[in-house]
């Protein structure tokens, strides 16, 4: 049997799925195919999985209907911003040095991807397959077509690969990437502490990687510690109060004692550039289409505005055919600097940070403490993350 969409997005992650969202209202046919069951509500238990979600972001998906679903409780503010380097730099930023309410919300990834796909199901009118993967794609002249692993074949003017950092459709489409592993990983886990974060997120730029604390709702946090993989490995094979010691020790006990409240998990850290964005008739958005070192946490982010300033481009085209490759030449210009500009600082962040001679750690930890003193710098900085 064979389906016609205007457009088929192939991945249902937090990026393809508020994609859908973005689309949901529209003439246009949308479907979208997920390979993975989403996962349960995680219930009391805390996922490792936690997202820094800016608040332009916040914004996008309070706009589309899905913010309003997260359960409060569940919600944790970041305001203030404390940045340590190796040789005794600070970088402190306050969200009241720009007006702002908060430099950025933590919410659990389980947590954001039941809020948006229950938002997508009550919009009813994106057709959702799943669990179904694509088998095979044949790229025509009018429109795409797509094979899926149970036979069922979609025919769709426009292909969307967010189908994450390994897409199956990008390689489909011959387009080539440059990657460069950076032969370390996300160690991540949650800790109950026994101060109060004061909504404070903390990090430290170390000599065997950069270490981040996040607040959680109560006196909980989250950390994403980015390490060689000999040190993950051994982060990640400690008993509980081994690793709590670790980690309390690495942060200089800032929040007293702590309690592993989830195990710990790593996930492999890489650089990737696509060569491209799109190609007619298809367009990349998320993981599929850039990966960046966590130290910054806007992975997820980088790929929200993917979504958005796609789902722009597809919705002001009003009759345009939505695979037509001028139409996408515009999502590839509006994208490619803002991608290239996070991936720049956040390689170039952990290249400076890497172990290296006196001079350069005295230097870079320099920088951290004359930014701190230059105002307009910092608050430029601050606006930018924001
Ligand atoms: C340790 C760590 C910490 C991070 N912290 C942050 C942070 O604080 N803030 C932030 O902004 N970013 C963060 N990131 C980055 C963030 O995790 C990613 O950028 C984000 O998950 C990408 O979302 P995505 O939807 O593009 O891809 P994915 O999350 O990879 O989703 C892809 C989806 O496609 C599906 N799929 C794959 N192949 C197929 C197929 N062939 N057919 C059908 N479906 C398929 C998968 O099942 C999945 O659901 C972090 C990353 C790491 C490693």
């Amino acid at each position: 049997m064979t389906q016609e969409f205007d457009i088929a997005i192939c991945g249902g992650g937090l990026v393809g799925a508020t994609l859908a969202l973005a689309l949901a209202d529209s003439p246009l046919r949308v479907a979208m195919i997920e390979g993975r069951q989403p996962a349960p509500p995680t219930g009391e238990a805390w996922d490792s999985r936690i997202y820094a979600v800016s608040p332009r972001n916040r914004h996008l998906l309070q706009q589309l209907g899905a913010w309003q679903r997260l359960p409060l409780d569940r919600i944790g503010n970041v305001q203030d911003m404390r940045v340590r380097g190796d040789a005794g730099g600070t970088l402190h930023f306050s969200a009241v040095d720009v007006g702002s309410d908060e430099l950025a919300t933590i919410i659990e990834n389980s947590t954001l991807q039941t809020a948006i796909w229950s938002a997508l199901a009550d919009r009813g009118n994106v057709s959702l397959l799943c669990p179904a993967r694509p088998q095979g794609v044949e790229w025509g002249q009018q429109a795409a077509t797509l094979i899926l692993e149970d036979g069922q074949t979609l025919k769709t003017r426009l292909l969307v690969a967010a189908d994450g950092a390994e897409s199956w459709l990008r390689q489909q489409a011959g387009i080539g990437i440059s990657q460069a592993p950076y032969e370390q990983q996300g160690v991540v886990a949650n800790f109950e502490c026994s101060r109060p974060h004061g909504f404070v997120a903390r990090q430290w730029f170390r000599q065997d990687g950069v270490l981040a604390w996040l607040p959680l709702p109560g006196n909980r946090i989250s950390i994403v510690w980015s390490t060689h993989d000999a040190k993950a490995a051994e982060l990640k094979a400690l008993p509980a109060d081994a690793l709590c010691e670790a980690v309390a020790a690495a942060g200089g006990r800032e929040l007293g004692e702590l309690r592993l409240i989830t195990p710990a998990a790593g996930f492999p850290l890489r650089l990737t550039h696509v060569k491209s964005l799109v190609s007619p008739r298809l367009a990349l958005i998320g993981d599929a289409a850039h990966t960046v070192h966590p130290l910054a946490g806007q992975g997820v982010n980088l790929g929200f505005q993917d979504a958005r300033v796609l789902a722009d481009v597809l919705l002001g085209a009003g009759r345009r055919d939505p695979g037509d490759y001028l139409l996408l030449r515009r999502y590839e210009r509006a994208r490619r600097e803002d991608v290239m500009m996070m991936q720049a600082v956040t390689h170039g962040l952990d290249r400076l940070f890497r172990p290296q001679q006196a001079p350069i750690a005295w230097l870079r930890n320099a920088g951290l403490t004359l930014t701190d003193k230059m105002g307009p710098l910092k608050r430029l900085l601050i606006r930018q993350a924001l």
